[in-house]
């Protein structure tokens, strides 16, 4: 047997069981060590029968004098039992569960482990967990006892006894994988005595040693991961550095309608120093919405262009990858160079002599091009945060430096170690004159109210707004688009009959995405229903009114980047958050929305509230959301990070070579 095998394996799990594991997420035998407690009941306290005390959560040990079932007053059935040992005698009761008559057997030894109570005016230990002793010590008695996540038909007793054979069986091959001064310099547990002592601790203090190697591990781990692809990375040659002509660059911020904010222009300083090296640059560079991204990316575009390379720009969807091409072309259309987009109508044809920029979504990376050519790619807004792309053109040969763009805020210790590959830029401020958005949670007894507000808004102020209807999931399913569709029949022809709605969802042509968009772009939209995976990145500056349905199953780090769609124009601007819940925490989450703009603020809340998989996508993308440790763990992260980058600079010894497998990231294979 193998610590890798499936879990049918280990004995006493058949496919029934191993089925209903399967919703644990537990599937090898590996996964089933790996399944921690998330707390221990104190039964650690042995007492002789004669001198329990009502309120004391204890264990005795004794022998069962008796047991049967016995109906109450009001037709209940309760067990009765009376256990004994040398100091006295004390009656144990359970309710409703009679087969505990016949699991029980009177006169053996047994370990019960629970609450002393006063029964009317009896001491009774009541619904204690009870074992029958064959070893020196129990597990579900007598000791610190783990409680587990539990499923239907697995309870945690179940597990215990499960995860203490797996134990037995593989506790010689655990195999130590850090090296030694490391653990020895960190006063940590043994791999093995940590695995060991998480299920089954001595007391709380090793309980705690347990749980702090185990975290260690994850975040050490997790870690050497990124700064291993960092190091590969750097490993790789653009071709050549770029030689950054100065001038030419500082003449074309000079000739933008608006000057660069001062964290605009050092970012742009950040990311030119990058691209004077011959290593690729990684850089992730987040900002809020409106903050200013594309003409900083335009900027190395410029640097790219002016030494011969040609540009690749990717939006997350057809309608970004329009706007981009747009907004791009008006920066360096002036500057004669040729901006392209290429997109599921527009193929791209063969390259000309000259470098060119060319804009397109995600399957640009599909397309025939020469990979020689490429000397900068620009990714907006995805969440794989460029690892897929940088593998595919690792692929074909080359690695060009990349830019990756987000408005979703990256928390510091996120940074660290889920993108500790990338290097990061911030730009923390907002063009100068921008206004907060004004943003009001609406309830369900409000909601006509908004609704007429809004009416009489748009109406004098020929001000648009967006309605964003629910997300209902991930990806654009045909639930989602009949939700929608749905929600625009309820608009048209009873909350805003007299104005006129547009309506977008992903299943919808980009043909005529594209024309419902110049519509509500001129005007003859008043209001844009639209789902909200799509075209979150669209600029209408005419559009001062958000309007988020269902509010509560957004991420406050998504709510902020919908919120960014208005207020970009310098125009007094509203978001109103509708929610039908009314649960008070759900309420109070959404209330921050009111209170900060700060998305950074937002994020953080967030990734206490849901932690990283929901806010940054990763589980899809093949990173492990953390299990024992926490993103809180500041101290942790940097002690980890520093092991890590020491234990970079060596070579690998095998045990930690294999470890480090679970951590790697799977290339795209569309
Ligand atoms: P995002 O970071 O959301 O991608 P954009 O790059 O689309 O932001 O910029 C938002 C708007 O702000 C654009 O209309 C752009 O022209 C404008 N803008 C960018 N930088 C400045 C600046 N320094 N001063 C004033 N306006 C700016
Ligand atoms: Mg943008």
């Amino acid at each position: 047997m193998n610590i890798k095998d499936p879990v049918e394996k280990l004995p006493l799990v058949g496919p029934t069981f191993a089925k209903r594991l399967g919703k644990l997420k537990i599937e090898s035998i590996e996964d089933l060590i790996n399944h921690l407690p998330f707390r221990y009941d104190d039964f650690s306290l042995i007492s002789p029968i004669g001198k329990v005390q009502p309120g004391e959560t204890v264990t005795v040990k004794g022998t069962i004098e008796q047991i049967s079932n016995e109906y109450t007053k009001n037709g209940k059935k309760i067990q009765k039992a009376v256990i004994s040992d040398s100091s006295g005698k004390i009656e144990v009761i359970w309710f409703n569960q009679p087969f505990l008559a016949r699991t029980i057997k009177k006169g053996s030894l047994y370990n019960l482990s629970g609450k002393i109570e006063w029964f009317g005016r009896q001491k009774v230990l009541l619904s204690p967990e009870y074992e029958q002793l064959r070893g020196e010590t129990g597990i579900h008695t007598g000791r610190l006892v783990p409680v587990y996540p539990e499923t239907y038909g697995i309870s945690s007793k179940w597990l215990r006894s499960r995860i203490k054979t797996a134990l037995e069986y593989f506790k010689d091959s655990v195999e130590e994988f850090l090296p030694p001064d490391l653990v020895s310099k960190e006063g940590l547990l043994s791999e093995k005595e940590a695995v060991s002592e998480i299920h089954f601790p001595k007391n709380k203090e090793s309980a705690l040693k347990a749980r702090h190697r185990l975290c260690f591990d994850e975040l050490f781990l997790i870690q050497l991961a990124a700064l291993l692809r960092k190091k590969e990375w750097q490993e790789k040659t653009v071709g050549k550095a770029f030689i950054i002509d100065e001038e030419k660059i500082n003449d074309f911020i000079l000739s933008l309608p608006f000057k660069l904010t001062s964290a605009q222009e050092r970012v742009v300083g950040e990311i030119l120093k990058d691209l004077r090296k011959a290593q690729p640059m990684n850089r992730l560079l987040q900002g809020d919405v409106g903050s200013g991204k594309t003409v900083v990316a335009a900027v190395a575009v410029l640097a790219a262009y002016l030494n011969g390379y040609s540009s690749l720009i990717m939006a997350p969807t057809e309608i970004l990858a329009n706007q981009h091409f747009k907004t791009l072309s008006q920066y360096l259309k002036p500057l004669g160079i040729e901006v392209r987009l290429v997109t599921g109508s527009r193929k791209m044809k063969a390259a000309g002599e000259n470098p060119e920029v060319v804009v397109g979504t995600h399957s640009l990376l599909f397309q025939d091009f020469d990979p020689k050519k490429i000397g900068l790619v620009v990714i907006d807004e995805q969440h794989r945060f460029g690892v897929e792309q940088r593998s595919v053109l690792a692929g074909k040969g080359v690695s060009p430096h990349f830019l990756t763009m987000t408005a979703t805020p990256i928390p510091r210790t996120i940074a660290l170690t889920l993108f500790g590959d990338l290097d990061l830029s911030v730009i923390d401020e907002l063009p100068l004159g921008r206004i907060k958005v004004k943003t009001w949670v609406v309830p369900k007894q409000k909601r006509q109210d908004a609704y007429s507000w809004i009416k009489k808004r748009v109406k004098d102020t020929k001000e648009q707004a967006f309605i964003i209807c629910p997300l209902i999931e991930e990806s654009e399913s045909l639930a989602s688009v009949k939700a929608v569709n749905k929600e625009y029949e309820i608009l048209s022809k009873e909350v805003f009959p007299d104005l006129k709605i547009g309506l977008l969802h992903g299943r919808i042509k980009p043909k005529e995405k594209e024309e419902v968009l110049t519509k509500f772009r001129e005007g003859e939209y008043d209001l844009l229903l639209s789902t909200p995976v799509v075209e979150v990145g669209i600029d209408i500056p005419n559009a001062t009114i958000m309007l988020i349905e269902a509010a509560e199953r957004f991420g406050l780090a998504q709510l902020h980047q919908l919120r960014g769609r208005v207020g970009r124009n310098n125009m007094e601007s509203f978001c109103l958050l509708f929610t039908e819940n009314e649960v008070l925490p759900v309420l109070r989450r959404l209330k921050t929305m009111e209170q900060t703009n700060i998305g950074m603020e937002l994020a953080e809340i967030d990734l206490k509230l849901r932690g990283p998989g929901e806010v940054y996508g990763t589980r899809q993308h093949g990173f492990p959301d953390l299990k024992v440790a926490s993103f809180a763990d500041f101290g942790l992260i940097e002690k980890t990070r520093k092991a890590a980058e020491e234990v970079a600079l060596k070579k690998l010894e095998p045990p930690l070579q294999s470890r480090l497998k679970n951590y790697k990231i799977d290339s795209v294979t569309n």
